[in-house]
């Protein structure tokens, strides 16, 4: 029996992407001798894109979509396309060919030889993001590898081609504060890797500002380290270790030399650097305690509005 593939596409303001990738999957799809399944998920857009799906699903019966009521990101748009694709194998794929569908034939063709569970594609470059962009990003993955005890990289793509069973397990996680990447990596399975050079978005624009994937990435922080807590009890230790060294220090310079009491501006800046950590890990202790409190909340991720797929059995 002819096997099946189901890409999930999560899609936002993507009107003038979309048929530009379309065209681009269709012939790749010409290409390959097995069926396909195209979920699009509308992630509450502003623009046509619904309305374009829907001329596309009239055309195509392999296309399918799932409109959501509002802009639920793209983790919320990952996740509703795991629950409600159909197929023996599983991609994700962004909008804008920055994740390009030809590399679809590389990858199934590395599954199904190596008899793999996962293909991922790793960017050599991301050339179109800026100079901050890059050294943030770089910055970013540096700092949670070393605090994460789950592996990231910075250039892994969400792109990957999976097993019906990796996306079963995936589904298994059903935490509400989701950062696929860490999602991927945790669930573990034979993982191997394609490098190639990232294009530039075909159309439109990035929908991620700074302090989206700025929040972004405390998400994925949190969610998948919980060695800040432990640092911010050692520099608590730290700072009363120096704390003690300094009475006694202070102790011994008066009954040897009779210092009289002195030194107010360093005591004042000592204060506001003490308090200023204080504050800092208060913070951190936050972050946790809110994702926390959204998590007990029970939420849904997603709410759909309209779709043209029916309800996977898994939940
Ligand atoms: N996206 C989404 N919801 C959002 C933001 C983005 O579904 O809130 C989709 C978007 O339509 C695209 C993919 O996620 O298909 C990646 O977004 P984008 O290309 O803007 O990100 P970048 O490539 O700049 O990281
Ligand atoms: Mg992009």
């Amino acid at each position: 029996m002819t096997k099946k593939i189901g890409i999930i596409v999560p899609c936002y303001n993507e009107e003038e992407s979309l048929p530009l990738f379309y065209k681009e999957m269709k012939r790749v799809m010409e290409q390959m001798d097995t069926q396909f399944e195209l979920l699009f998920i509308n992630d509450g857009s502003k623009d046509n894109t619904l309305k374009l799906l829907k001329e596309l699903a009239k055309k195509d019966k392999r296309v399918k979509y799932l409109s959501f009521s509002r802009n639920f990101g793209k983790e919320a748009a990952i996740l509703a396309g795991l629950e409600h694709i159909h197929g023996d194998y599983v991609t994700l794929m962004d909008a804008d060919l920055q994740d390009p569908p030809e590399k679809l034939i590389e990858m199934y063709d590395m599954l199904q030889k190596e008899n793999l569970d996962i293909v991922g594609l790793k960017t050599n470059d991301h050339k179109n993001y800026g100079f901050i962009r890059k050294f943030f990003t770089k910055s970013y993955y540096m700092f949670v590898g070393c605090l994460s005890s789950v592996p990231m990289a910075p250039n892994e793509r969400d792109y990957r081609l999976m097993t019906r069973q990796v996306v079963d397990s995936i589904l298994t996680l059903t935490e509400y504060n989701r950062y696929s990447k860490g999602l991927f990596n945790f669930v573990g399975f034979e993982t191997k890797w394609i490098t190639y050079d990232a294009p530039d978005r075909i159309a439109g624009n990035t929908k991620w500002s700074f302090w989206k994937l700025f929040s972004y990435g405390i998400d994925g922080l949190v969610g998948f380290s919980t060695r800040p807590l432990v640092i911010s009890s050692f520099v608590g230790i730290l700072f009363c270790f120096i704390a003690f060294l300094m009475i006694l220090v202070i102790i011994l310079k008066t009954l040897l030399w009779g210092d009289p009491v002195g030194g107010w501006p360093s005591l004042a800046c000592i204060i506001i650097f003490v308090s200023g950590v204080q504050l800092f890990f208060l913070g951190v202790l936050g972050e946790y305690l809110s994702k926390i409190y959204l998590e007990t909340k029970k939420r849904p991720v997603y709410i759909v509005k309209e779709t043209n797929t029916i309800q996977s059995e898994k939940k």
